[in-house]
């Protein structure tokens, strides 16, 4: 049986006209489920119980669950349940503009970079649509406050599992269902050049990172396994294009790992690679894992890296340290979990 959490509008109106009812009962279902937040079809009083009945036959509103909540002043981590037994995690991050939020696209990740965490579990499954969509519903639940925005950078490639990712993304950004707005929602990917390229086709406003981490082929190679198949010199190409389709600045994410990306000749190279391009450069600090034997690059390096990047015209923030202590970086909750 479906999940209703699934489903698009446009989904659910096809599914009216199947049954021969009005397609407006999609907007009205909606309006129950994303505006009243009922968790039951019988709450669905303006929608007959006939059809009501055959709601019920044809969808089930079950929710995954939140089993271990971990919180700082700034950050909320949150651990779910699946029912196969499965475990995600997603982060929440309180900015003085708003709630903005984490969420896993896969049960584990096969894209294999060396520092990260989520991909010690190799991929178990996608997610299904309603999976990526309950996280949030749970979180704002759970607080009682709106999210303002969403990043997909929690467990998982959102581009391996591109068209739950998708429908995920319709769903949220529905003006009459969780509307959150396109320039609200980011997606991080380690740049599967196919999917970069269908969704420049996509025509929606959402922000695209790259997780570039490193400036040529041979480095990037050694810590990040999807770069022998799309490598540097393929991507960059493929970003431009991206950028001229779209006309939308995309962000490069680097994350600085002490003595294997953070030089000076890391940084020049990196502005070389990156001129002209509309991009800005986000250093990410790395959160260190108990496992892995990547450190985090000093204060005085990442000032450094970034002085060096701006002195060469390059757009570039380092990103504030979130919930480190609360091991919300990247697959760090669940890995305590699984282990
Ligand atoms: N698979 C996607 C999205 C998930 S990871 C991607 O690769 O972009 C989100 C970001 O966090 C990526 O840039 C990833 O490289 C980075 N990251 C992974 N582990 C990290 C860690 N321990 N500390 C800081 N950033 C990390």
């Amino acid at each position: 049986m479906k999940n209703i959490y699934g489903l698009k509008r446009c989904d659910l109106e096809e599914y009216f006209l199947s049954i021969n009812e009005k397609k407006f009962k999609a907007l009205q279902v909606y309006e129950w489920l994303y505006n009243f937040r009922v968790s039951s079809f019988d709450e669905m009083t303006n929608i007959k119980k006939e059809v009501r009945e055959q709601l019920k036959k044809d969808f089930t509103m079950e929710m995954i669950e939140i089993v271990k909540v971990q919180e700082d002043n700034l950050t909320k981590k949150y651990l779910f349940r699946l029912k196969d037994d499965n475990y995600i995690e997603a982060v929440l991050m309180r900015h003085d503009y708003g709630n903005s939020v984490c969420v896993s696209s896969q049960v584990g990740c096969n894209m294999g970079c060396a520092f990260c965490e989520s991909g010690r579990l190799k991929k178990v499954r996608d997610l299904q649509t309603y999976e990526i969509v309950e996280q949030i519903l749970l979180i704002e639940k759970e607080l009682d406050e709106r999210i303002s925005s969403v990043v997909l950078m929690g467990i998982g490639e959102p581009l391996d599992n591109y068209d739950n990712v998708l429908n995920f993304i319709k769903i949220i950004n529905d003006s009459k269902g969780i509307a959150i707005g396109a320039r609200h929602i980011t997606l991080s990917t380690c740049g599967i050049i196919p999917k970069i390229e269908k969704l420049s086709e996509e025509n929606i406003q959402i922000n695209l990172a790259l997780s570039l981490h490193a400036p040529n082929d041979k480095l990037r190679s050694s810590i990040m396994n999807v770069n022998k198949v799309y490598n540097i010199s393929k991507l960059i190409p493929v970003i431009k294009e991206y950028i001229v389709k779209t006309n939308r600045r995309v962000t490069i994410e680097y994350v600085m790992l002490n003595n294997v990306n953070d030089s000076d000749s890391c940084a020049l190279e990196l502005a070389k690679l990156l001129r002209g391009m509309n991009v800005y450069v986000n250093l990410i600090p790395y959160n260190e894992t108990n496992h892995l034997e990547f450190k985090k690059s000093s204060k005085e390096r990442i000032l450094k890296f970034y002085d060096i990047l701006k002195k060469n015209r390059i757009n570039v923030t380092i990103r504030k340290e979130f919930g480190s202590k609360i091991d919300a970086a990247c697959g760090q909750l669940r890995s305590k979990e699984v282990e």
